[in-house]
């Protein structure tokens, strides 16, 4: 038996109903979802109202049909170009480079960046066979052509593979004329933007440094 077939003995036995079983693999195979957790989310939804339960599964369809990226910073959108793109009280001078779209909901928490964003969607990672061009990168360097962009703050994260991403663009634009900075020392190594707090990141950003 391999472990997915141990691991689901122990949330569903062979009585349980496979509707049941399936959805509580599914809720299993979310992040931070023990076994337990995946049972209880699945036998509340067995029990709450139909419309609850339908409500759900729509928002999940339309999850994956309405939201792409946007074509200009990359980030999630169900808009294109995003809110935070065609907002005109941004100032489109300053470009903040993140490696996730979590990482723009943890910046935009602190209130203290009115900049735009560039999403990678990753970092460099050669273990696990990531390079650059498996990065919105090109995507980068087409929106600094223009010359209207004076400075890219690297918001990567404070670890091995953000360190190694960051260290990439300040090469890949050296040649450009655009500032480049990194978000100061102080965040914790190894802690992600994601979870930093506010106060913490907003410095930061605040005493970031020319790269
Ligand atoms: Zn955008």
């Amino acid at each position: 038996m391999n472990d997915g077939a141990a691991s689901s003995g122990r949330m569903s036995t062979p009585s349980t109903a496979a509707p049941v079983a399936r959805l509580i693999e599914a809720f299993h195979r979310l992040p931070g979802i023990g076994p337990k957790s995946a049972q209880r989310l699945t036998y509340h939804l067995l029990r709450a109202p139909e419309a609850e339960a339908r409500a759900l599964a729509q928002a999940l369809v339309e999850l994956k049909e309405k939201i792409r990226l946007c074509s200009v910073c990359q980030n999630v959108t169900d808009v294109d170009p995003c809110v935070i793109c065609s907002d005109p009280q941004r100032d489109r001078s300053l470009i903040c480079v993140v490696e996730e779209p979590l990482d723009i909901l943890a910046l935009e928490r602190t209130h203290g960046y009115r900049g735009l964003y560039h999403v990678l969607h990753g970092a460099i990672s050669p273990v696990d066979g990531i390079g650059p061009e498996e990065l919105k990168m090109n995507e980068l360097v087409a929106r600094l052509r223009d010359g209207s962009v004076r400075e890219v703050i690297l918001a990567t994260n404070p670890n091995l593979e953000g360190e190694a991403t960051a260290m990439y663009i300040g090469r890949l634009l050296s040649s450009m004329e655009v500032r480049v900075t990194r978000l100061a020392r102080g965040l914790p190594v190894g802690a992600d933007i994601e979870y930093a707090d506010d106060i913490t990141l907003a410095r930061a950003l605040e005493n970031r440094q020319e790269v």
